[in-house]
């Protein structure tokens, strides 16, 4: 039984799950809601244990068969992927705008290339996944990379496209199958996705959806024994939760988390560029994992630095994140926009001050002001916690030790930026305790490199090699000389 395609902005898309190359519906649906003007868009498909178990044992089925392809035999086929989700570029940047309320001119320049990228480059460095010859006193130790298995990918709302595909593609690529939970506030982008597959014609179980909610679905998928991996990134409470089934079962888990990054303005930092590259953290509401939400700046400059970014933050474009000149649009659900209120008026009645923003913007329902909220103390909940709204928190330092240390007391290691002379960045960038930090840039992000948090924003890397690492199994041959 499958259902009729939902209609959204004109573009026909499957609310159902996909299974060993099928569509295939549910007798439960959920309500899925457009965040800009919180219309129905329609009803998706609920994942009950009998879809989970029938994608797991489609990805068992084919698994044999596309491991022994080979990485070049699979590359024809990833190829055609990375051409397919091409072809279907409108359709995937209105339908995120549409459900997640991603700006669509980052979708149009920045996701849907990124996300082609993602199956092409993968497969491309399949290829040359090092089975690598050690040579010892006794023996030629012919070292391995083996596809692991079935594996379960789990991704966030607020970049479903690209973070589904930027664990696809490696997972695919190094000869795994894959059965993808996207997120349940957005997850239109990733049955196109299905489509795209459809289309390159992926042997049927080599790349399942299941589509439904975390506690049902996800909980579901995660705790079953035959997956061989399980990539998540989410939030800390979440990861806890998947971390503890895998664990039950011994299965490897990746979990890329939270943030609460530090962007360090240092006395002698361009103030007008770190202040342009500030007003880049309230893009996309500022529910952006990566962004630098925790200004730490110099006292010495920090009045001239405010005065330039408040300049910046009042030119924003706040509307409609259809609109390709729009810059920050809505918040992603109601429950979100209430979180990110709440946040803000128990900082302030902590003592907090209000430099800018600090209340729902008119736009619509679900906006909320582009916010930076001063004089904190260290231990304030609004210091140390993820918020995942445009609300940005400002504290002032005198010396670089000062600046590190406030840096490094948070539970969270995501990201960070620094901006300063660039020596003094990268000497004061290598002492802050995170998984990477841009010095005097944001958002630089190149496949090759390692990708991951430290301490609370997760476990294990991904990108390039790291993400090959992950997803295969590494098996000695030892033949004795
Ligand atoms: P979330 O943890 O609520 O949900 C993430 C995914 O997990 C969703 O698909 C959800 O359905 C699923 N899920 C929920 N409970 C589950 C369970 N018990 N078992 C299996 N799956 C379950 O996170 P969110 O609110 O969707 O996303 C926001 C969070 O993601 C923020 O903390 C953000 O920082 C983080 N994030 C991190 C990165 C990164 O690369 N580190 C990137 C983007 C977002």
């Amino acid at each position: 039984m499958n259902s009729a395609p939902l209609i959204v902005a004109g573009i026909p898309v499957s609310p159902d799950h996909y299974i060993d190359g099928q569509r295939i519906g549910s007798t439960e649906t959920f309500e899925l809601h457009c965040p800009i003007d919180q219309h129905v868009l329609g009803h998706v498909s609920e994942g009950l244990a009998e879809h989970v178990a029938q994608a797991i044992q489609a990805a068992q089925r084919a698994f044999p068969a596309w491991a022994t392809l080979g990485a070049k035999g699979r590359k024809p086929y990833l190829d055609r992927f990375a051409e397919e989700i091409g072809k279907r570029a409108d359709a995937l940047c209105q339908l995120e705008s549409n459900d997640a309320g991603v700006l669509l001119s980052r979708m149009r320049h920045g996701v849907v290339p990124r996300a082609m990228l993602n199956i092409k480059w993968f497969a491309e460095h399949a290829l040359g996944l090092q089975d690598r010859t050690l040579e010892t006193e006794q023996a030629t130790h012919l070292v391995r990379h083996d596809p692991a298995g079935v594996v379960a990918i789990i991704t966030p709302w607020n970049a479903p496209l690209m973070l589904s595909t930027w664990k696809l593609g490696p997972a695919l690529a190094s000869g795994n199958t894959c059965v993808l939970k996207p997120p349940e506030w957005a997850p239109l982008t990733c049955s196109l996705l299905a489509d795209a597959a459809h289309a390159a014609g992926l042997p049927p179980g080599v790349f399942n959806v299941v589509q439904g909610s975390g506690a049902k679905t996800g909980a579901k998928l995660v705790s079953d024994p035959r997956l061989a991996r399980i990539s998540f990134t989410g939030s800390v409470p979440t990861a806890k939760w998947i971390a503890g089934a895998a664990g039950a079962n011994l299965v490897p888990c990746s979990l890329e988390l939270g943030g609460k990054s530090a962007f360090i303005v240092l006395e002698d930092a361009d103030i007008d560029s770190a202040a342009a590259t500030g007003a880049l953290m309230y893009r996309n509401a500022g529910q952006v994992c990566l962004a630098g939400t925790r200004f730490l700046v110099h006292q010495k400059i920090a009045d001239r630095y405010i005065e330039a970014l408040r300049g910046h933050v009042e030119k924003l474009n706040i509307g409609d994140p259809r609109e390709e000149a729009t810059e920050v649009g809505p918040l992603i659900h109601p429950r979100q926009l209430e979180r990110v209120g709440a946040f803000v008026e128990r900082a302030v009645a902590g003592g907090a001050r209000v430099l800018w923003g600090g209340a729902r913007h008119p736009f619509g329902a679900q906006y909320y002001q582009p916010t930076m909220l001063t004089d904190l103390r260290q231990d304030d909940e609004i210091v140390q916690n993820e918020v995942f709204g445009p609300v940005l928190t400002l504290q002032t330092f005198s010396s670089d030790e000062e600046a590190i240390e406030m840096a490094n007391s948070t539970d969270y290691g995501l990201g960070g930026v620094c901006y300063g002379e660039q020596g003094h960045a990268v000497a004061v960038a290598g002492r802050v305790r995170t998984g990477f930090i841009w010095v005097n840039s944001f958002g630089i992000r190149d496949l090759a490199a390692p990708f991951g948090g430290i301490k609370r924003s997760g476990v294990g890397r991904e990108g390039g090699e790291w993400s090959f690492e992950f997803f295969c199994d590494v098996k000695d041959i030892v033949v004795p000389k």
